[in-house]
């Protein structure tokens, strides 16, 4: 899938032209691999006329968390950034799906690798946004021989973009493999997450997902789920590690994501997970997430932040 370019970004205090949003090949960030990301999505509800953008208290809470960690001062308050956002898509103007990129990176054009005494600027943009994984109902995923990268190393629970050089490993090995997707460890051998996913198995009638501290990120699709299950299903998750081999024989198997949605996976390693088809929690779970992230859930309209009723710029 392309993505198509922008036509504006939030770039150095205001919104401007994507073709001005531009930086120096020196820049910190670059070279190093210093800047932090979000990835938001908004959701186009047609009857309602409406963007809403998905949860963005918690995924900018989880950014200023990932700047925490690496000695960034943002400028902006977490709301500030929220009201931009809101301020991009309307210039934007988009009827449609979105996807939206906040990202915090040192832009010094210096030599010397630190996190100290470094200058951050902040930047949007955001793109129009579809399917992330194809075969998004029935994915065949492998494990890759890659390790996840560990809390002491680079911490997994944070966006920071150099750790995302992990998640390209895993990626392209696993498709040029054939596979759709791959599940990756632990160094300790616990199955971690996806590329860019989590993971989550239904085992004797149980929904189970790795726990934060088996190096996942804070995923804010699998809070979404672990809710949803808890709150409308009724169902009890339980976060615990997850042993390699328990994949092969769980009854369902599924991945979650700002980009993947949820995403049934149906075959691991060309063995067959439960009977082949994407089990009936997980189609259950994909039906409440796509009617929640587009706000037809009346009891979580509070994850749904609409975009053009504080109208400042006319929906096109
Ligand atoms: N793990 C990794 C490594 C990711 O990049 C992502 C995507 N942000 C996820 C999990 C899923 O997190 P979220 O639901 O917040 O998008």
């Amino acid at each position: 899938m392309k993505t198509p370019i922008p036509n504006y970004a939030y770039f150095r205090g205001k919104i401007v032209p994507y073709s001005e949003a531009k930086i120096g090949v020196m820049s910190h960030a670059l070279n190093y691999g210093t800047a932090v990301f979000g990835g938001i999505r908004g959701y186009w509800n047609e009857s309602e006329e409406e963007l809403f953008i998905f949860r963005p208290t918690d995924h900018f809470k989880r950014l200023f968390n990932s700047a925490k960690l690496m000695v960034m001062d943002l400028g902006h308050t977490q709301q500030e950034l929220i009201d931009l956002t809101v301020e991009l898509l309307q210039t934007e103007g988009y009827r449609q799906d979105v996807y939206v990129r906040p990202m915090a990176y040192f832009s010094d054009q210096i030599i010397g690798v630190k996190l100290h005494d470094l200058q951050t600027e902040v930047t949007i943009f955001s793109v129009p946004f579809d399917k992330y994984v194809d075969n998004d109902t029935g994915a065949h995923v492998t494990f890759s021989s890659w390790r996840r990268v560990d809390d002491n190393m680079i911490p997994a629970r944070t966006k920071v973009a150099g750790a995302y050089v992990n998640t390209a490993f895993i990626k392209t090995d696993a498709v040029r493999a054939g596979f759709d997707e791959a599940l990756v460890l632990s160094a300790d051998g616990h199955i971690s997450e996806g590329s860019a996913e989590n993971i989550f198995m239904m085992r004797d009638g149980l929904l189970i997902t790795p726990p934060i501290t088996d190096n996942i990120l804070e995923g804010i699709t699998r809070k979404t789920i672990i809710e949803l299950a808890e709150q409308d299903l009724g169902m009890k998750v339980v976060q615990r590690s997850v042993d390699r081999t328990e994949v092969f024989i769980c009854e369902e198997l599924f991945m979650t994501g700002t980009a993947a949605a949820v995403t049934a996976i149906t075959k691991v390693d060309h063995r067959v997970v439960g009977d082949g088809k994407m089990g009936p929690v997980t189609t259950k779970l994909r039906k409440l997430y796509d009617d929640a992230v587009r706000g037809k859930l009346k009891h979580h309209r509070d994850w749904n932040y609409p975009v053009y009723e504080k109208m400042m710029v006319k929906a096109k």
